[in-house]
């Protein structure tokens, strides 16, 4: 089988790992536990690779949210405890299409200006009945020892979508809750003034980090990413964003938009500024 993961290690405690789609998935290694956030999009084994390759075996898997990037590798980990908030598992069981894992493979390939390898049907990992996963609630903590982890529940790309705290570490993980462009477009992703309240709520955790990790892109931002991001949905709720009709890849039942201008080809804002929403119109309010 094709070998589609790399891996780099952030801190002597945290280890990004690339997966076919270039999606990220980080684990965290304490002294006594070993979590993994995010099990990527279940094109060729994870689980091979994390416990053959870099030698650490997880004791706990969180998902961040149910989108087929982030939720569909979670199969390979079913003897482990699984956390994901309840409102996804919905979500998780509709993004479980080979179809649609195998497209996104080829697109984020084609998006690098890379050669896609041969992907077969045995590439694709078993998935994991929703059911099967604990419940993340907003708040809970998972000491892996000598670091904590810590949940914060942001809706807005999803409903379910939770950022990880790793405390100890000063990172916050915002899994695709806040970015370069975040995505309000399905139809059971939250409006963009439920979003704003998801981001307020990350004030009172404002010093316990110094720095954000995200799954996609360069995979990194400034603390300044999350003030950024809650200006842009003011100004969409105020009508004063660029309003720039887009698409993506994502289903929605609405005309699509996105919140600030970016210089073509990149998700940099041409006033210089971190973070973008694109939405759907009909997610607003
Ligand atoms: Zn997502």
């Amino acid at each position: 089988m094709h070998n589609f993961f790399s891996h780099e290690y952030i801190t002597d405690r945290i280890i990004r790992v690339r997966d076919a789609s270039f999606t990220a998935v980080y684990l965290v290694l304490g002294d006594h536990s070993a979590a993994l956030i995010d099990t990527g999009i279940g094109i060729g084994s994870l689980r091979t690779y994390v416990e053959g390759t870099i030698g650490v075996n997880a004791d706990v898997v969180i998902l961040t949210h149910g989108h087929l990037d982030h939720a569909n590798g979670a199969g390979e980990f079913s003897d482990v405890p699984i956390y994901l908030n309840p409102l996804d598992k919905a979500l998780m069981r509709q993004h479980q299409d080979a179809k649609r894992q195998l497209t996104m493979v080829r697109q984020t390939h084609d998006y690098y200006h890379l050669d896609c390898p041969e992907l077969k049907a045995e590439d694709v990992m078993d998935y994991l009945d929703p059911e099967a996963t604990l419940p993340l609630e907003d708040e809970q903590e998972f000491d892996l020892g000598g670091v904590q982890l810590k949940a914060i529940h942001t809706p807005g790309h999803t409903m379910g979508m939770t950022m990880i705290l790793i405390e100890g570490e000063r990172f916050l993980l915002t899994g695709d809750g806040c970015g370069v462009g975040v995505l309000l477009v399905e139809d059971c992703c939250s409006t963009v003034s439920e979003y704003r309240q998801g981001l307020a709520k990350l004030e009172k955790y404002s010093s316990c980090y110094d720095h954000i990790l995200r799954n996609h892109g360069t995979c990194v931002s400034s603390k300044e990413l999350i003030p950024s991001v809650r200006e842009v949905c003011e100004e969409i709720l105020n009508g004063t964003d660029d309003r720039i009709p887009t698409s993506t890849v994502l289903e929605s039942s609405s005309d699509v938009f996105q919140a600030k201008k970016t210089f073509p080809g990149t998700q940099n804002r041409v006033d210089g500024k971190q973070g973008n929403i694109i939405y759907a119109l009909n997610k607003i309010r």
